[in-house]
């Protein structure tokens, strides 16, 4: 792997900054700029809160002193309901807090990013997110070096990719499904559930796994919409029916009921908006919350946080799941950055979104076959980022 790739030496002299860090001449941070996009997806995307048929970005994009570019994405779903970032507040965090913060520092600093950034804003995890991913992308460009080589090295050059079914409308998911995998793109699939009422959803979930249940691997993801009760009536159906995870079945905020659902279910669960910090992820793992954890960068707030979340969850016993909000393929190669370099990442990752896309932000980079997604080989992200097409999508100003 990056075989091809040229080891350029890193340039001109190397300066103690006052923090005792060696800042590389031509890598100090000069323009930290962000706009917003809106892209039209390939259909409706149905959650238990939200439903959206356009996804909006904010994209930013740093310039270092040696004139390299990195690009770096902040993924919403459907204004701040996933989360309580949108992408108006996610810009206004950049330009005026996390912005100022970072101008100045070497690209390469990436704790020392995190720290300032940390010290400007609380929380705004993917606006701090989207910053970090763009130095990852400026540094590892200006070194030769992909992301991965700065995060340890990758493990894995591919990973299993799950697809999302969540129109609602049973019959079209099972065609959606069955379309995927004679293409060989997907076999795990993740159902949307909690839009309709649980005793539908029992019955589109039956429908799709007695079609496709043979060939592929189901999971379904609740996005907070039971009640503890709702959850304990349904949760042994799920797993009668062969479901293999259930992703957040109740509130992020009932830590305590999702530890009692983990101990009585015979179907693992998997903490998402559960837990975003390390402190919330130890909570978690302590409280026996689920046994799976997954892992965004709208979480973490950075690359290094996200790998030192999978660390924790790991240290908990706790198997990893690479999750995504939506992103276009620069979010996505930012994930896939880390997911790469994890001793272990037990259930792949969801990174599909560059395919819901009517047009991807790049042209290029990352593959999707043979069910597994591929990571991007070339220097930073590993992503040619499609200009034109970010200029068409970017909202009017
Ligand atoms: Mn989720």
């Amino acid at each position: 792997m990056h075989a091809a790739m040229e080891h350029a030496q890193i340039p001109g002299r190397s300066v103690p900054d006052r923090h005792g860090l060696q800042e590389t001449a031509g890598l100090v941070v000069r323009v930290v700029e962000s706009r917003i996009l809106d892209c039209p997806t390939t259909r409706r995307h149905k959650l238990s809160n939200t439903e959206i048929a356009h996804q909006s970005y904010v994209i930013v994009q740093v310039v270092l002193e040696n004139g390299v570019i990195g690009y770096g994405e902040a993924s919403t779903l459907g204004g701040p309901r996933w989360a309580e970032e949108s992408v108006e507040s996610i810009k206004a965090a950049i330009d005026i807090y996390l912005a100022p913060a970072v101008k100045g520092l070497c690209a390469l600093s990436f704790e020392q990013a995190g720290v300032r950034m940390a010290a400007a804003a609380t929380r705004n995890f993917a606006a701090k997110a989207a910053i970090d991913s763009a130095l990852y992308d400026a540094a590892g460009k200006s070194l030769g070096l992909p992301a991965s080589a700065l995060l340890g090295g990758a493990v894995r050059d591919s990973m299993e990719v799950i697809w999302a079914l969540a129109s609602g409308d049973a019959d079209q998911e099972i065609e959606e499904a069955r379309a995927k995998l004679k293409a060989r793109e997907h076999r795990h699939f993740k159902i949307k559930l909690g839009f309709l009422s649980p005793r539908d959803d029992m019955a589109r979930v039956a429908r799709i796994i007695d079609a496709v249940g043979n060939d592929a691997r189901i999971i379904v993801d609740v996005n907070q919409a039971w009640s503890e009760a709702t959850a304990i009536r349904y949760l042994p159906a799920l797993h009668e029916m062969g479901v293999a995870l259930v992703e957040q079945p109740v509130a992020a905020a009932k830590s305590a009921a999702m530890g009692r659902l983990a101990a009585r279910s015979s179907v693992p669960l998997l903490v998402d908006e559960g837990a975003f910090t390390l402190e919330e992820l130890v909570r978690a793992g302590t409280g026996a919350e689920g046994t799976v954890y997954s892992l965004k960068l709208v979480k973490s707030g950075g690359l290094m946080e996200m790998k030192r979340a999978a660390g924790i969850a790991a240290g908990f016993g706790m198997e990893l799941y690479g999750g995504c909000l939506i992103e276009s393929g620069i979010g996505a190669a930012a994930h896939l950055a880390v997911f790469s370099t994890l001793p272990k990442l037990e259930w792949g990752t969801e990174h599909f979104g560059p395919r819901i896309l009517v047009e991807d932000l790049t042209a290029g980079g990352i593959e999707y076959h043979d069910f597994k997604v591929w990571c991007p080989e070339g220097p930073g992200l590993g992503v040619v980022v499609a200009e034109d097409v970010l200029r068409r999508f970017a909202r009017p100003v």
